[in-house]
């Protein structure tokens, strides 16, 4: 009999040490080969984000039949989503990020959907006007990251539903309760706005498909754990009449303090560095991090230490050391004792407050025409 896994990975559960390979085998999605980054790399123009050269994302379903497809003339666009409870953390903007990559350098629309509605279904604690606010607090930020207004559409559930919903009608029929149970662990104590929500995830996957009248291809970048979600968009694809969008899986990673994959719910809002935090805040947060660094000086300076289990680590891994000689350069250091954990994290610390001041900048620009790209009118009638 086989050992049983030490991990789970559901879309409503992750716990355990997770073996990433392991996990792709048990959900059969694809590797992200060399051979792959470098047909991306070649049409990025000789570029890729260290989001996909330091195996933040490894793992894919149908990536080469959608560059098959964009090498032929049919370029596809790029779906992402935000459930808006309360402001993002810098680990939110991995598949944002990606997505803007996406976005800049292939030139591919981006379709964002925010899920005001659903975050009010799965939280008791938040009223619709709380669920609303972040919405727009939380679109101006992934904005803010940029993309361009002209190529972005955003669903934002409670504001768009006229302009989703004769789609979701059709999506919805496919979907029954024994899906949906399996795959979010629903029970007779779910509510049924949950339920149905399933169908509203799955309609800015097929929208575009609709609104043109021929098969526009998709690509989700999500985490891993997501895959199982988004396996049943991909199941009632064709069914409808549109392509099974191509799905690009991050790994999760782990929070501030250093236990396993970041969470923030209950107490835990020092596993993150959120996007509201004033500088005092995220400089206790990091001064407070796990690291892989020694009990004492000399031990770290003789012994070095061990980046790979480093909240710090992978601040700068995921976003904040995006030249690759930088990395190199506190990876190695890092790992021979020459850098010290107390000026590692003095250096985070400035280049977090950087990140933030020009990202408060950017913010602001964006309020302009952030309400423009909110989908609002159906492209055809029911
Ligand atoms: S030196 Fe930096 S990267 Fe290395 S363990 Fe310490 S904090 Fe982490």
């Amino acid at each position: 009999m086989p050992a049983p896994e030490e991990f789970v990975v559901t879309p409503y559960e992750v716990k355990g040490k997770i073996d990433y390979d392991r996990l792709r085998e048990l959900f059969g999605t694809q590797g992200l080969t060399p051979e792959l980054l470098a047909r991306l790399h070649r049409l990025a123009g000789g570029e890729l984000p260290p989001l996909l050269t330091r195996g933040i994302y490894y793992s894919h379903r149908d990536l080469g039949p959608l560059l098959d497809a964009y090498e032929n003339g049919r370029p596809f666009f790029v779906y992402s989503g935000r459930g808006p409870s309360g402001p993002l953390h810098t680990s939110h903007l991995i598949q944002f990020d990606i997505c803007a990559w996406f976005h800049r350098r292939l030139g591919v629309p981006m379709y964002i959907q925010i899920t005001d509605d659903e975050k009010f279904w799965a939280r008791s604690g938040l009223t619709r006007e709380e669920t609303a606010r972040w919405g727009l607090e939380n679109l101006y930020d992934i904005l803010a990251l940029g993309f361009d207004p002209k190529r972005t559409h955003v669903f934002f559930d409670s504001r768009s539903i006229a302009a989703m919903y004769p789609l979701a009608i059709r999506v919805a029929r496919k979907i029954t309760f024994s899906n949906v149970k399996a795959v979010f662990g629903f029970e007779g104590s779910t509510n049924i706005g949950l339920v149905f929500y399933t169908a509203l995830q799955s309609v800015p996957a097929f929208w575009p498909s609709w609104a043109e009248g021929r098969a526009v291809p998709c690509l989700i970048p999500c985490g891993i754990d997501q895959d199982p979600h988004f396996r049943l968009t991909r199941d009632i694809a064709e069914g409808l009449g549109y392509p099974k969008p191509a799905l690009l899986h991050s790994k999760m990673v782990m929070g501030l303090l250093g236990e396993g994959v970041m969470s923030t719910t209950g107490n835990r809002a020092d596993d993150a560095l959120f996007l509201n935090d004033p500088p005092k805040v995220v400089e206790r947060k990091i001064r407070a991090a796990f690291t892989g660094g020694r009990a004492t000086v000399e031990e770290q300076r003789r012994l070095g230490a061990t980046p790979e289990v480093c909240s710090v680590w992978t601040l700068w891994r995921t976003r904040f050391a995006p030249a690759e000689a930088e990395f190199e350069e506190i990876t190695r250091t890092c790992r021979s004792g020459e850098l010290l954990c107390g000026d590692c994290k003095a250096r985070l610390i400035e280049r977090v407050h950087g990140f933030y001041a020009q990202h408060a900048e950017a913010r602001e620009k964006v309020k302009d025409w952030a309400e423009s790209t909110i989908v609002t009118v159906a492209p055809k009638p029911l």
